[in-house]
């Protein structure tokens, strides 16, 4: 009974308001990108990102997947995610927007086997997870899946997830190509959703938020206003759920962005998509009010969100820790469609502020300059531990990429009641349809490396209508909105607006300039924005951040990496308060880059224990061009007070060793990095390990540059129990390499020590070597690992 009138409730609220966003988007087919930014990083995403993409889900299994469970192959299940066939929905919806920018017959015909082989992977009532249609019983099932349908899905299971983006798939695919092939899938599949959940009255509610985004653009695309209702019914079950998937009390009445940021953004996308088709209100105020809450406390200057890597998610109030960061790639996407939808409710700029934030820093640093490696977690601060990947085991993060950079143009523009949203400043064509008019606007910039930008207006018919052009919170006193950051100094030098060559009148209104007039074909506006290098100083509560600075030049963050430093290392500089700075373009550096120079004091400690103190030039780089030439360090906050500073250490003989170990990984450099812990599981530096091995005998090796005589060795053993992996090893001996080759043991002259959270000192009778080597026995049920290694 109470479902009847649950259902009468929506229904009543669905049809009494015919209504949508107040402000309608420019399509991005209806913009053509000619800039040296985005168009080459468009291009890129077409001829290398969604190649990759596609012969990595072949690598991997995932097209056999759909194969098997449409019993065109036979096999088990191939990989290690039951959401892992939605990284093949998000190329293809990737692949279709490219193809509306570059015709390819042969990717729409890669596309179209894909469709097949989805298209035969659907079970006969619709139901779509080839994880359960492989799966011959509950013991080949996926353990985050249930025996029975949805169930899980609250949990882990990620069915409904699949569901929103093969709907998100197959409308880019029908909107590109005109075909059907996958949207009559999505039909199917959406059609047994709402017959099991509104009608079949189940309660679960997504443990992956996106279906409802996707549910929307179904039901745009098919007027079927079932699928609007299913959004709505998947956003009003949740509740008596867990923080972690934002069910923990019912939408409307959170006010905090908690929990797992790409969930929580795809989520409050939804409320507003269904918001703005619904007029419900109660969407609105609680997406505002945990937008302030982000804003005010959970954001990075580089516009990343989800601090915490155990949850992939938000953390308390200012805890933004710069090296363990992790701004998730998807969760920069997910914040960007969100503050999309917010300027699309309310028009404001303030939140094309952030999402400018987020797109020229956070999101683009998530793929490399080539468009081949990318990162999943975006941290400001590295000791080399991070490097790009070519892919990852969960690829969430490249497939989002590759669907995200080909929509960029859609963001450019948007129209309301006779005016031009001008929100991102792209060289570029725009045929722009203001419904009594039709307006090509042409924008001549070479954004974001110079602020001044010409817009030539040329509308069908010389009429009356807004151009309204973004003021960019950063030419004001904000970097950002919200009460995390502030610039230091303030801009003495005003932008400047003219049309036809005079100063143009115009109101200042929510963010925008609005230059209101009758419109000629061939009027040029020109708008000129200083910009010059400002220094960023975080809220005195971002203890991360407390004495030091970070650099921004117009929407771009500013990094120091070690290729261009001296030492190689970034540590430890100090930036005098507003010291001079001078910019130039280097076409050359990571595929053109402005790059900005400072002089800096840098503190060395000298051989006897003194800090001497140098004036050295330093250069900083664009924070997102970071990691393209090898690891090593990085920093965008640094330090602007002496006591924020960590002087360089003297070279060592350990510092100056080649590693080598029995299990090579990245964080193998750690050992000899001369970063002391504060104890045994110090998560603040990086650390080696050998995890997942245990009960083995392994090694690490210090190669010196030249032959030494050395007495003594300290070693910090890294042990994060009893919850982590690894403990304090078994034992330990300490081998040299003697003159014809060989290896030897030392002579130890006490036993040798194990001890965690200290330094582990033997001293042994002097040998002249080049090498040395660490044997470790693990532990029967534990690995072991190291923090620093010292040799003397
Ligand atoms: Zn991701």
């Amino acid at each position: 009974m109470k479902r009847i009138v649950f259902l009468l409730f929506t229904a009543i609220t669905i049809s009494a308001s015919a209504q949508d966003y107040p402000i309608k988007p420019v399509p991005f087919t209806s913009v053509k990108v000619t800039d040296h930014f985005w168009a080459p990083r468009i291009m890129r995403n077409y001829k290398v990102t969604i190649p990759i993409a596609l012969e990595q889900c072949y690598k991997t299994g995932r097209v056999d997947n759909f194969l098997i469970a449409g019993k065109l192959k036979k096999g088990k299940f191939k990989t290690e995610y039951p959401f892992d066939d939605t990284d093949i929905y998000k190329i293809i919806e990737g692949a279709s927007y490219s193809l509306q920018t570059f015709p390819d017959a042969k990717l729409e015909a890669q596309v179209d086997s894909l469709i097949y082989y989805i298209s035969k992977a659907q079970e006969p009532d619709g139901y779509l997870y080839t994880n359960r249609t492989i799966a011959k019983d509950s013991t080949e099932l996926h353990p985050w899946a249930s025996p029975r349908r949805w169930e899980k899905d609250p949990e882990l299971s990620h069915e409904l997830y699949n569901c929103g983006h093969l709907y998100e798939a197959a409308v880019a695919h029908y909107l590109a190509t005109g075909k059907k092939t996958l949207l009559n899938v999505a039909i199917k599949n959406a059609d047994l959703v709402y017959h099991d959940f509104v009608e079949g009255g189940l309660k679960y509610y997504p443990g992956h938020q996106i279906v409802e985004m996707g549910l929307v653009k179904m039901y745009r695309v098919t007027g079927n206003k079932k699928y609007l209702e299913l959004a709505k019914y998947f956003l009003d079950i949740r509740k008596n759920g867990d923080e972690y998937n934002q069910a923990q009390i019912p939408v409307t009445e959170q006010t905090k962005a908690v929990g797992h940021a790409v969930r929580a953004t795809y989520m409050y996308s939804g409320m507003a998509d269904v918001a703005a088709l619904t007029g419900d209100k109660s969407y609105v105020n609680a997406i505002d009010a945990i937008w302030h809450d982000v804003v005010d406390h959970k954001l990075y200057i580089t516009g990343g969100i989800g601090a915490e890597a155990g949850h992939e998610g938000f953390g308390p109030d200012y805890a933004l820790p710069n090296m363990s960061a992790y701004n998730e790639t998807c969760a920069s996407i997910g914040n960007i469609y969100w503050n999309y939808r917010l300027f699309l409710l309310h028009g404001d700029s303030k939140y094309y502020d952030v999402l400018e934030q987020i797109l020229y820093n956070g999101m683009i640093s998530g793929v490399s300059v080539k468009g081949d490696r990318f990162f999943y977690p975006n941290p400001l601060e590295s000791m080399g531990q991070h490097a790009r990947s070519e892919w990852f085991g969960c690829a969430c993060c490249p497939s989002n990429v590759c669907r995200f950079i080909p929509s960029v143009p859609g963001y450019m523009y948007a129209t309301a009641n006779n005016r031009i949203y001008v929100n991102l400043f792209i060289q570029s064509k725009a045929n722009i349809d203001l419904g009594s008019n039709k307006v090509m606007l042409e924008q001549q910039s070479n954004y974001p490396w110079s602020g001044n930008m010409a817009f030539v207006v040329n509308p069908a018919a010389s009429k009356t209508f807004d151009v309204a052009l973004r003021i960019p919170a950063w030419l004001n006193n904000a970097p950002v909105p919200g009460g995390l950051y502030a610039f230091e100094t303030t801009e003495t030098k005003k932008y400047t607006i003219t049309v036809n060559g005079k100063k143009a009148e115009y109101t200042v209104e929510n963010g925008y300039a609005i230059l209101n007039r009758k419109w000629n074909k061939g009027d040029k506006i020109e708008f000129n924005m200083p910009m010059d290098v400002r220094y960023v100083k975080a809220n005195d509560q971002v203890k991360a951040d407390d004495g030091r600075v970070a650099l921004q030049r117009g929407p771009l963050v500013y990094c120091f990496e070690w290729p261009d430093n001296k030492d190689a290392s970034v540590r430890h500089l100090l930036l005098k308060d507003n010291e001079q700075t001078t910019t130039s373009y280097d076409a050359n550096l990571l595929d053109g880059v402005e790059v900005i120079k400072a002089v800096a004091v840098t503190p060395v400690i000298t051989k006897d224990d003194k800090v001497e103190e140098k004036n050295e030039t330093v250069t900083a780089i664009p924070y997102y061009a970071w990691a393209n030439r090898g690891v090593g360090d990085m920093s965008v906050w640094v330090a602007d007070k002496p006591t924020s500073v960590v002087p360089l250490p003297p070279p060592t003989i350990a510092s100056k060793s080649k590693v080598s170990a029995s299990y090579v990984t990245k964080a193998l450099k750690s050992i000899n990095d001369q970063l002391e812990p504060a104890n045994s599981h110090d998560g603040s530096i990086p650390y080696y390990h050998w995890w997942p091995k245990k009960d083995t005998v392994e090694w690490v090796q210090y190669d010196f540059e030249k032959p030494a005589t050395i007495s003594k060795t300290q070693v910090y053993w890294f042990d994060d129990g009893p919850w982590g992996g690894c403990r304090i090893p078994a034992s330990w001996k300490l081998m040299y390499k003697d003159t014809d080759g060989s290896w030897k043991e030392v002579k130890a002259k006490t036993t040798y020590p194990i001890t965690k959270d200290t330094f582990n000192e033997l001293e042994f009778d002097a040998v002249n070597t080049s090498a040395l080597r660490m044997e470790v026995q693990l532990s029967k049920e534990h690995s072991a690992g190291i923090m620093e290694w010292k040799v003397e």
